[in-house]
């Protein structure tokens, strides 16, 4: 009998395909249009906290408040942490060497990882004022933003 600590692993290939239409929800897809149609970049503020929350979502996390003020952030913020990731992973959208941060933009209470580009690491520094590079071909997701750049 197989025990739980030297057990075979028991594997099925397959191959699966399935045909979906994901829905981002309504804050979600306020934030997704305005990036893809107008290179906005939205956050909702929360009438009890008054925080600006980033990306935009329909519930505040800390009150639990209902949000529905969509405000424009940015473009320009700044780096709130970073690090350089130096192996590659096939979840990761880029082949490493590359450069996480959070990026707080301006107007916003709250950052979002992205990547970090056109400038050395050693360059890099928390409080560093950056700006989003769009792409130029923009398909509703956070890659619209190929990544945040020095100013
Ligand atoms: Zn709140």
């Amino acid at each position: 009998m197989e025990d739980a600590k030297t057990y075979p692993p028991f594997e099925v290939k397959q191959r699966l395909k399935a045909d979906s239409l994901y829905y981002a929800g309504k804050m979600g897809s306020l934030f997704y249009v305005n990036l893809r149609d107008h290179k906005v970049i939205v956050g909702v503020r929360c009438p009890k906290c008054n925080k600006v929350l980033w990306p935009p979502r329909s519930t505040c996390g800390q009150c639990f408040s209902e949000l529905t003020e969509v405000v424009a952030i940015g473009p320009l913020g700044t780096v709130e942490t970073y690090t350089q990731v130096t192996y590659s992973e096939p979840i990761h959208p880029r082949q490493a060497p590359f450069v996480y941060g959070v990026i707080k933009l301006d107007g916003a209470d709250t950052g979002i990882t992205h990547f970090i580009d056109e400038t050395d690491f050693e360059k890099i520094h928390i409080g560093m004022r950056v700006k989003p590079v769009f792409a130029e071909e923009r398909k509703g997701n956070i890659l619209d933003i190929r990544y945040f750049k020095p100013i």
